[in-house]
């Protein structure tokens, strides 16, 4: 760390003795001193990766209630001298951990991916100039700029700020913004009162400031209660929560089960033969691995695994996944609320039309090209005005014209440069845009006069004016001036293009900004056209019964000029009327086809999203500015788009990288294929766990011998089910995805038709193995046992392709699982006819007894086929 010389605080400092002290200026230090210093001090990032410990992730795969149970059975062998099976069984057990173990990994590597996503920028003065940079980079002695919206990124000493105001509820617990100058502190103060401070991770609410980087890292602020954000374990889904629920059932109702099956065959036992230790153990070992064939235990990490293969997936479509959960969430979305500008047009402005009381000029020029014209000669304060309130700037790189900034800022840039040249004035104070005042000025010094120039939305400027600028008089403004100024806007927004109003007025000196009384001088419309796979996705979205909602700050015409254009129709209510409605009346007109909200603030869309909410609706929402926080949080997912505040950012569970709505249909889409591979994993293993169920008990129930050996059960579930399972995971999307409604938000893990599907097809896997058994029994009991073992493996490899066949998957692709179907072959042909049927207690079937085996094969899928074909005819049936 550099040297800390004085025993005053930092805040207690005069800002020349902090420069002095980490060998810095106003002007910030040369990218090579910066580079210099992140060598000695290290990265601006805390230590939040939780480094994987490999050998106690190995471990942790033995604590589970079904490796207690196979090691009370490894036990049990060895207590009774049967030391092959104890071998065979630790075997298995070992085999069993080293999936889960490389299953995690492979989990925990996908989501590590997405932590480099997660990354803040910070805009920092290097070589005198401001650039962007990964905050990770910034050092003590780094000149930084923050704005509203913005994280700060390490700690810092404020040099200068403008109605600068922080939210540091995450360092000291107080949710009320506070307000932040420069200046020098004089008492010992705590966190919350260090007013010239900015700490690290807390969010600048309002206003901009500049400050002196003094922390970085795990000495910042946040760095030292660390404990706070270091991640704890990964939130479970709801879906793995369910299946958490599920398991701990199943597995007190298998212990049940169990216990009854042990008396039955003891007392049977009893009854004929007498009771003896070996007698007991076999009886209890086949307790055990009933247990073992009951409960699913690989679910939860396939769940895991199939969520971070589809983050990937995600990624790849440049969506970040920010919580695991609202992956699954994507399923059920059945409304999207989105903003217009950019996510649903290309924020590609150019002003097309200028217009004042005195005429109207058409203005010519293509891209953000400064070189065009007016077709009519008006006064140029209609562009100065655009040109100066503007924080935006155009550049020329290798040929291309380029912006910074506000892209609608930016078009009245470039609109002005073709036009105007810069005129002479100081700007001597910005008041910034913000979607509740929909408007931006600033105070200019002109020679020895000062104005206020104003630009913004047309209504609150209109309500702002008093007069009007007339051939070149002021004059105070008539209604029938108004209604003139109203039909021109209206006239513009029907043809879907964005107007923004100027007006000013003179003051008297350099007074504070007020945004009353001012002059209208004009309008410039400008074009916004639609993205072009909008329209497409919004027909797929329809199709797909995802309902979408417009809701933007932009005017009435305009918001349903572009809507019927892209196809979001229906009526529309303005924020105004809004403001007036409660809750039921929003309800009503929700139902009542309003799919456009237009020239609403930024809580507006918290009310649509809970009046949607309430009335049942899983809402997606859009947003980028630090005023949206908070309906992205309320959201059942919120979207932020990449070019966002950090605020927003931070508040929602996807990021889209590219702004576009065709992003959101690509999220829902992916969602959708998510859940369902995990659906097909969960009913496979359902399914062969049933019928393995069945089978035991049936039998039992019925005085038979043992349909199953231990092992045999233990093979089935704890080796050959994990590999199809695992490439289910990868498999690829049904066709019909998008053309079915979203899933239902209250369905249980399988819905009512997957059910019977599973119970079904396991009842068939059951009676056609307990009648094979039953024929061969008395000829051969080892042989009987292999038959069955083998009806199950390749019932399951049946189940596999009938559960894909329901998903509408296409049958040739995944190639996994064809290699996985092909090994789990091999496996059988190996245990078989092999000396390891010795191990695994099994006999070499001839060829007449494998076609029986097969036969269930066939008939899974055929059964398979035919349900699907049913369900099918049934949903086309209820959706005409
Ligand atoms: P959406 O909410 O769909 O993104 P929007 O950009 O129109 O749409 P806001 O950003 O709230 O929503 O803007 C509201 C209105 O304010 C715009 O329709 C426009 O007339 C005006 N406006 C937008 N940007 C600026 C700006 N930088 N300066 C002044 N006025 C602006």
């Amino acid at each position: 760390m550099l040297s800390n010389h004085s025993s005053k605080k930092t805040y207690q400092k005069s800002i020349e003795s902090l420069l002095n002290e980490f060998n810095t200026s106003v002007n910030g230090l040369s990218q090579s001193e910066a580079e210099h210093r992140v060598y000695l001090y290290g990265y601006n990032q805390l230590n939040t990766d939780i480094k994987i410990h490999k050998l106690l992730l190995f471990i942790t795969q033995f604590k589970s209630f079904i490796i207690y149970i196979l090691l009370f059975a490894v036990s049990l062998s060895l207590l009774t001298g049967e030391y092959l099976d104890a071998t065979i069984i630790s075997a298995i057990l070992i085999a069993n951990a080293l999936i889960g173990y490389f299953q995690e990994l492979s989990a925990h590597k996908s989501l590590e991916v997405l932590k480099k996503y997660n990354r803040i920028h910070a805009m920092v003065k290097r070589d005198g100039k401001f650039i962007t940079i990964d905050a990770k980079f910034l050092v003590q002695g780094d000149i930084i700029y923050v704005s509203a919206g913005d994280f700060v990124p390490a700690d810092c000493r404020l040099l200068d700020s403008d109605q600068l105001k922080v939210q540091e509820a995450v360092l000291t617990g107080e949710s009320v913004a506070v307000s932040k100058a420069p200046g020098v502190l004089r008492n010992t103060c705590q966190i919350g009162d260090q007013s010239n401070m900015l700490f690290s991770s807390t969010s600048v609410i309002d206003g901009i400031a500049t400050a002196m980087v003094v922390k970085t890292g795990e000495s910042t602020e946040m760095g030292l209660v660390t404990q706070l954000i270091r991640e704890t374990d990964e939130e479970l889904t709801p879906l793995q929560k369910k299946l958490d629920v599920f398991g701990k059932k199943l597995s007190l109702a298998i212990i049940g089960v169990c216990l009854f099956i042990f008396a039955i065959i003891a007392a049977n036992e009893y009854w004929h033969d007498g009771l003896n230790l070996m007698s007991l153990r076999d009886i209890a070992l086949i307790s055990v691995a009933l247990a073992v064939a009951a409960v699913p235990e690989g679910l939860p990490a396939v769940v895991t695994i199939t969520l971070s293969i589809g983050v990937k997936k995600l990624l790849k479509k440049r969506i970040i996944v920010k919580r695991l959960s609202s992956v699954e969430t994507l399923g059920s979305c059945d409304v999207i609320c989105t903003d217009k500008t950019g996510t649903l047009t290309r924020n590609e402005m150019k002003v097309t039309h200028a217009w004042n009381l005195d005429g109207e000029s058409l203005i010519s020029g293509e891209g953000y090209e400064p070189v065009g014209e007016q077709s009519f000669q008006l006064a140029p304060l209609i562009y100065e005005i655009g040109m100066l309130c503007n924080k935006s700037s155009v550049y020329q790189e290798q040929g291309k014209w380029l912006i910074t900034g506000d892209p609608t800022e930016a078009a009245l840039m470039v609109s002005a440069m073709k036009i105007i040249d810069t005129p002479a004035v100081d700007i001597l104070e910005v008041l910034p845009f913000d979607s509740t005042r929909k408007k931006m000025s600033v105070l200019v010094k002109r020679a020895t006069e000062y104005f206020v120039y104003t630009k913004g939305a047309p209504d609150p400027i209109l309500e702002s004016c008093t007069h009007v600028s007339l051939h070149n008089k002021i004059i105070p403004i008539t209604d029938s001036l108004r209604t003139t100024i109203r039909s021109q806007i209206n006239h513009y927004a029907s043809q879907a293009l964005r107007v923004i109003a100027m007006a000013y007025k003179q003051t008297q000196s350099d007074e504070k900004i007020s945004e009353d009384g001012l002059v209208f001088v004009g309008l410039q419309a400008m074009i916004d056209p639609p993205r072009e796979d909008v329209i497409e996705s919004i027909r797929k979205t329809k199709e797909a019964g995802v309902r979408v909602i417009m809701i933007t700050g932009d005017y009435k015409e305009t918001a349903m000029a572009i809507g019927k254009i892209i196809g979001i129709n229906g009526r529309c209510i303005e924020g105004s009327e809004l403001s007036e409605m409660d809750e039921k009346e929003i309800q009503n007109n929700l139902s009542d086809g309003v799919n456009i909200f237009s020239r609403t603030v930024p809580k507006d869309k918290q009310k649509i999203v809970t009046a949607l909410q309430r009335q049942g609706s899983v809402v997606a929402m859009t947003g980028d500015g630090i005023n949206d926080a908070p309906a992205l949080k309320k959201a059942d997912i919120g979207v932020a788009v990449g070019s966002g505040t950090d605020v927003a950012k931070e508040a929602s569970d996807f990021i889209l990288l590219s702004n576009s709505f065709s992003h959101v249909v690509n999220a829902i889409e992916e969602g959708r294929g998510i859940y369902d591979n995990i659906q097909k994993t969960i009913m496979l293993l359902m399914s062969g766990n049933l019928s393995e169920v069945l089978i035991v008990v049936l039998a039992v129930i019925m005085g038979w011998d043992l349909p199953l050996t231990v092992i045999m059960i233990l093979w089935i579930n704890l080796v050959s089910d994990g590999a199809p399972a695992l490439a289910l995971a990868i498999d690829p999307y049904g066709k019909n995805i998008m053309q079915r409604p979203p899933r239902r938000s209250d369905e249980g893990i399988m819905t009512a038709n997957q059910t019977y599907f599973v119970v079904l097809l396991a009842l068939i896997t059951t009676a056609y193995a307990l009648v094979l058994f039953n024929n061969y029994a008395h000829t051969s009991l080892i042989m009987a046992q292999t038959i069955v073992f083998n009806v199950i493996i390749v019932a399951e490899i049946g189940l596999v392709f009938a559960i894909r066949l329901l998903f509408e998957t296409p049958l040739r692709s995944n190639l996994w699982l064809w290699v996985t179907v092909l090994m789990t072959v091999l496996l059988q042909i190996i245990i078989m006819y092999t000396p390891a049927a010795k191990i695994f207690s099994v006999v070499a079937l001839d060829i007449t007894v494998l076609f029986r085996v097969m036969f269930i094969g066939f008939l899974v899928l055929l059964s398979g086929t035919l349900l699907s074909f049913i369900y099918r005819k049934k949903s086309t049936q209820n959706n005409t």
